[in-house]
């Protein structure tokens, strides 16, 4: 059986791309491998080896998602340091978007997917293969307008991982919800 290898997240338009891969060279400047600005992205929910039924599922935990879009304010720097990366995240976490990961999560973990035991850190990977955590903390807010959010495919083209933006579904509210 054909799986593919997916996971949902959300994709910046350019001028955040080219931001953050503005902020991610210089924190990673001598310590790890920067991301490539195609390959920005904020990962939901990670859902590995997919099979065709199981993407229908994933397809339809998606399209019951109806939370409002939201702006996020990425203005920090941080490390992982197991996984040695340096990635770039958000100070204020909008409640929209907890809310996005929650019921996401909840929906997936009824298709079968495993969920996630780690609270969910909300980041940007910039950099990998960092041997230590970068210098940079802080900068200006680079202000990212969320409204919607991408089941995407991870490929391997010619030893190099490429994301695939599979479908998009809106981060709109539903009609009548109070969403203060
Ligand atoms: P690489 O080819 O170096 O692994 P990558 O980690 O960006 O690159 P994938 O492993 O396909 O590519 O991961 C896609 C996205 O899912 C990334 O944001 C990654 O951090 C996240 N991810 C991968 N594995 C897991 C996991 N086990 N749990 C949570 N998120 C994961
Ligand atoms: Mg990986």
């Amino acid at each position: 059986m054909t799986r593919e290898r997916l996971f949902f997240a959300i994709t910046p338009e350019t001028d955040v791309r080219a931001h953050c891969f503005e902020i991610g060279a210089k924190a990673a400047a001598g310590v790890g491998r920067p991301v490539t600005r195609e390959n920005i992205h904020l990962t939901l929910f990670f859902l590995g080896a997919t099979s065709p039924e199981q993407r229908a599922c994933a397809e339809a935990a998606a399209a019951k998602i109806h939370e409002s879009s939201f702006e996020l304010a990425l203005d920090t720097v941080g490390y992982f340091p197991k996984p040695k990366v340096i990635w770039i995240g958000a100070t204020q976490i909008p409640s929209s978007l907890t809310r996005t990961v929650d019921s996401l999560s909840r929906n997936l973990i009824d298709c079968g997917f495993a969920g996630e035991t780690r609270p969910f850190v909300p980041h940007i990977t910039v950099a990998r293969n960092a041997r230590r955590a970068p210098s940079t903390e802080s900068f200006p807010p680079i202000h990212w307008q969320c409204s919607n959010f991408a089941l995407m495919r991870s490929e391997n083209v010619g030893g190099k991982t490429e994301y695939r933006v599979l479908r998009t579904w809106p981060l709109t509210a539903a009609v009548g919800t109070d969403e203060t």
